[in-house]
């Protein structure tokens, strides 16, 4: 296991990148910290795979250093770096058995036959395919070639890390689910250092401890799952993460006051901003009145999801969401909104801003 340091790191697939946006990463300094489980979250194009590519080393950015334990590890070759890594589509053999497939990794460090059926076993268990050992994997699904990818990511027990890139994208609905399951305690078990990419927020979420979000060649917050939902540091994750995500209204902030269209909204401490002023508001902090104070507003419509009700709200012609919870009654007199103090940010530029004389 190690900790891994990115320094000053970048990538560009353009020989001679001219600018900003020609870099598919942009320029990123962070430690992944020994034996944590990370979740590497964002849209599709936003250089997930980029990032990932560079630490299992297929990739030799363009700027910059990978450190694995505080040793130079940028232009080493993948084998040197001793890390599993598991991607999208499945890699397997089809001329071996699953059972031969899943000890490949093993049988290639010279590791002893009975250690290799021990591992080999205990693995099978985990992807569900104890019965299919000695199947060739040619003729099985490829949901099923998955679990056998997946499986040998995970047989070895002396990596440096595991990157896992959307290795459930195939996968049947319901196995994915247990296979979740499997990796976290596999996690819990072994303490590996783990790297997750998905753009799934529920998948980043429940398999996580740290959630790294990244938009646009960028990561824009590293956060617990609370961290994201109470203070999302960028528009962009308070809008990704959540369901419905975070509102957003146009702002003048003086101070520790806001105005939002006519009406004045006071702030939870005192704010600084310049540029494009906007409030972030999480519909679970959104509240109808049919009272004086407030945003006008008016209902569209109420959507029963289970456990809470989504209202669709229009405000000047945006829609805004509120959520109530399952037995809370909805005045259907409300005529306009309000918002509970701790659940408003402020951002300037997409950013938030912490207010003056905190570093929250
Ligand atoms: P993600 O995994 O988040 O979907 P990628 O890291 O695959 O994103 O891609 C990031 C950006 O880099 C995208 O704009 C993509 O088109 C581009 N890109 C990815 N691989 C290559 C490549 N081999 N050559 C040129 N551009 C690439
Ligand atoms: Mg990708």
């Amino acid at each position: 296991m190690a900790k891994i340091t990115l320094d000053n790191l970048a990538h560009s697939y353009l020989p001679n990148p001219q600018s900003e946006e020609e870099f598919a990463l942009k320029e990123l300094n962070h430690d992944w910290v020994d034996g944590e489980a990370y979740a590497l979250l964002g849209a599709s194009g936003c250089g997930k795979s980029t990032l990932l590519n560079i630490i299992s080393g297929l990739l030799i950015p363009s700027q910059g250093r990978v450190l694995f334990d505080g040793r130079d590890v940028t232009t080493s070759p993948t084998a040197e770096r001793n890390i599993a890594q598991v991607f999208q589509f499945p890699v397997v053999y089809d001329t071996m058995s699953v059972r031969e497939n899943l000890a490949f990794p093993l049988k290639n460090r010279g590791m002893d036959a009975a250690e290799i059926k021990r591992r080999v076993q205990k693995v099978a268990a985990m992807i569900d395919m104890e019965a299919q050992l000695d199947h060739k994997a040619r003729g099985l699904t490829a949901d099923a070639k998955q679990k056998i990818s997946l499986g040998r990511g995970m047989v070895r027990e002396d990596v440096n890390a595991l990157l896992f890139d959307e290795p459930l994208t195939v996968i049947d609905p319901h196995m994915k689910w247990e296979l979740r399951t499997q990796l976290k305690k596999l996690h819990q078990d072994f303490g590996h250092t783990m790297i997750y990419v998905t753009h799934d927020q529920t998948e980043a979420l429940t398999f996580a401890d740290k959630v790294v979000v990244m938009y646009d060649g960028r990561v824009v917050q590293i956060g617990t799952p609370q961290e994201l939902f109470e203070r999302p540091a960028h528009t962009f994750v308070g809008y990704f993460i959540g369901s419905p995500g975070m509102n957003l209204f146009d702002a003048e902030v003086d101070g520790s006051s806001a105005r939002v269209g006519d009406t004045v909204i006071p702030l939870d401490g005192h704010f600084i901003t310049a540029g494009h002023t906007q409030l972030g508001v999480r519909p679970e902090f959104v509240r109808l009145t049919s009272g004086e104070e407030g945003i006008p507003a008016s209902i569209k419509r109420v959507e029963d999801v289970g456990r809470h009700k989504i209202i669709r709200l229009d405000v000047a012609g945006r829609e805004v969401n509120a959520v109530a919870a399952e037995g809370e009654a909805i005045a259907a007199d409300a005529t306009r909104i309000v918002f509970a103090p701790e659940g408003i940010n402020v951002y300037a530029d997409d950013w938030r801003i912490a207010p003056r004389g905190t570093s929250a």
